[in-house]
């Protein structure tokens, strides 16, 4: 079994830690900051970092793991120029693991041109940094709507039961903005009074689901004919949708 720790840092980044429970192999996915994933650590070692793309809050702290406990690190090929040095480049479809728990590369241009996912197959979990949040997404600061609506049809298409472990908590805020977008939408309201409460209690609210996505994300929900109607543009394309939500989320508070 992979085991799953969430490590807050900074104001809303959730840093990973994994631990394959047969083995105690571990791994750190995009660790901005080193003295959170040391301290929940503990002494223990840490065997590699997994990285999903190059912004300083999700690679800030590689050189200091890697100094302080020898750990690989891996990310992205095309992307190595940005990166810290890497131990291993990967690919598009290329396998790693972790200890016994095996996962793929998956390659999401939209938030960078470069960003990547981590899915791990037999417990079904994606580490997708910041390309999807739960029912959001990641700023497209290099990739276009075509690419942010053709990774958002690949995610969907995963297992249901896939549970997602993205880099932020901004989940809450999310939800407001699907609501504003997708007001008919009844599992989104029912979600929405689930976080709230979860939030109110100083919870986090990641892992989501895949399932829960496919029926709340309205970037996964952008070829429904309501989400084109809500935004007064009926028989839009998936991608002219995604291109209207994105504007409008951007400045969404
Ligand atoms: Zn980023």
């Amino acid at each position: 079994m992979l085991e799953v720790r969430a490590v807050p840092a900074f104001q809303d980044n959730l840093l990973w830690l994994l631990r394959c429970s047969v083995t105690g192999q571990t791994a750190a996915v995009d660790p901005g900051d080193a003295g959170p994933i040391l301290e929940a650590l503990g002494g223990q070692p840490l065997h590699q970092v997994l990285l999903t793309h190059h912004h300083p809050d999700h690679i800030g702290g590689v050189d200091e793991l890697r100094e302080r406990t020898g750990a690989q690190v891996l990310g992205f090929a095309r992307d190595r120029h940005r990166l810290p040095r890497l131990d291993r480049a990967l690919e598009e479809g290329e396998a790693i693991s972790v200890g016994e728990e095996q996962a793929t590369v998956l390659f999401l241009p939209a938030h960078t041109m470069g960003h990547i996912a981590y899915r791990f197959t037999t417990t079904e979990a994606l580490f997708c940094g910041d390309t999807l949040f739960l029912m959001g997404c990641g700023r497209l600061f290099e990739g276009d709507p075509a690419m942010l609506w053709a990774a958002m049809e690949r995610l969907r298409a995963l297992p249901p039961a896939t549970r997602i472990y993205c880099a932020h908590e901004y989940t809450l805020t999310n939800a407001r903005f699907a609501v504003e977008v997708d007001p008919d939408n009844e599992a989104l309201r029912e979600r929405l009074a689930r976080v709230q409460a979860l939030r109110a209690d100083g919870r986090n609210t990641v892992p989501g689901t895949v399932a829960e996505e496919r029926l709340t994300n309205p970037f996964m929900r952008a070829d429904q004919p309501e989400l084109a109607l809500g935004l007064g543009m009926p028989g839009a394309s998936p991608v002219e949708v995604t291109a209207a939500l994105r504007q409008r989320r951007n400045t969404f508070r």
